[in-house]
């Protein structure tokens, strides 16, 4: 049996990639930085009682080097992070050095430790930020245009480095925006469907956004934590794109939900003051890499994934 420790056990990408770990017959630590973790994400998949939770604080690499020790893992899939690019424009020291002092903490025991343990970190497409040429790949220059997607880079090229330096098994997965059920609140497609169906049952008069004309690829957690855990299977490390290849405004995300649920177009208002300081306009990846190299299969279309979401949300409306 093959052990894992997945940090950010209690995100939406944490969740999913544990149940498809123990479908592995993997044995799955997690770790979380309070005494009072929020695991509704495992509870909710009802794997909450086959998933070691342990309490490490990845800024500490005493603590890190311990956990390392004491539970041998094969694999480290790196999943936690100040993930929110609105957050890390307010906090943007805390949001930088937790998302790389992580990473070098984590990279530096398992160089000390044991170098054949395999680490998959959690990049991002916000890293690509201006974007030079569409769609992405895995060559597109970085540009990153926020907090977040600063230390993201910075983290990124500190794991090219370590494998490139000492020969370790590190693959960087450069996923772009992902959603479940599982996604936090203060996340647009997340936020937009709640606030939708409050807004369908006449709990709510309006739904306030910032600049809906952007541009994204989006698609489905539950597929793409796939293709992370495929990466650490692959013979040679290398970093992929995980993507669905096409964009779509934020605006058709609004109209489309608002569609499904018998909402009208006007009930949208556009708030300037939401806007962010800086915003990549439109971005889409070319995922050929991670589908030919890793068989990784993806065909959702924005709709079916919005269909599932806007299902799921309705049918835990009481819980
Ligand atoms: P998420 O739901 O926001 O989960 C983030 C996890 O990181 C949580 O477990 C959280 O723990 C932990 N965390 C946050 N700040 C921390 C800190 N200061 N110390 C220790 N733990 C901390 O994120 P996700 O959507 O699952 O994404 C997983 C990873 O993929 C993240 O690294 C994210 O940046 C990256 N990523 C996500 C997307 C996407 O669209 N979802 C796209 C590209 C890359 P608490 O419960 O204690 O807060």
């Amino acid at each position: 049996m093959k052990t894992a420790i997945i940090t950010g056990i209690t995100g939406q990408d944490g969740a999913y990639l544990s149940t498809l770990l123990l479908k592995n017959d993997y044995k799955v630590i997690g770790l979380v930085r309070n005494d009072q973790p929020n695991l509704t994400g495992l509870d909710y998949l009802k794997i909450k009682e086959h998933v070691e939770i342990v309490k490490c604080n990845l800024l500490d690499i005493e603590q890190t080097e311990t956990v390392l020790k004491k539970y041998s893992p094969d694999e480290i899939y790196n999943l936690a992070a100040q993930s929110s690019v609105s957050i890390s424009f307010e906090q943007p020291i805390a949001t930088f050095q937790f998302n790389t002092l992580s990473v070098f903490n984590l990279l530096e025991s398992i160089k000390t430790i044991n170098r054949s343990i395999r680490f998959y970190q959690a990049s991002s497409s916000e890293m690509c930020g201006k974007v030079n040429q569409l769609p992405i790949t895995e060559d597109s220059v970085l540009h990153p245009l926020s907090p977040y997607a600063t230390s993201k880079v910075a983290a990124h090229f500190t794991c090219t480095n370590y494998r490139e330096s000492y020969g370790m098994y590190i693959a960087c997965g450069i996923l772009f925006n992902h959603e479940s059920y599982l996604r936090s609140n203060g996340f647009f497609v997340k936020k937009v469907i709640r606030e939708s169906i409050q807004l369908h049952l006449g709990n709510k008069t309006h739904l306030e956004v910032g600049n809906i004309d952007i541009k994204r690829d989006f698609g489905y957690s539950p597929l793409y934590v796939e293709a992370m855990y495929k990466m650490l299977q692959q013979e040679t490390p290398a970093d992929y794109l995980v993507c669905s290849g096409e964009s779509i405004s934020l605006r058709k995300i609004i109209y489309y939900v608002f569609s499904v649920l018998g909402i009208s177009n006007d009930k949208c208002v556009v708030n300037p003051k939401l806007y962010r300081p800086n915003e990549i306009e439109n971005i889409y990846g070319d995922n050929a890499k991670a589908k030919r190299e890793l068989d990784w299969k993806y065909d959702y279309n924005f709709y079916q994934v919005l269909d599932l979401l806007i299902a799921e949300e309705q049918a835990n409306l009481n819980k």
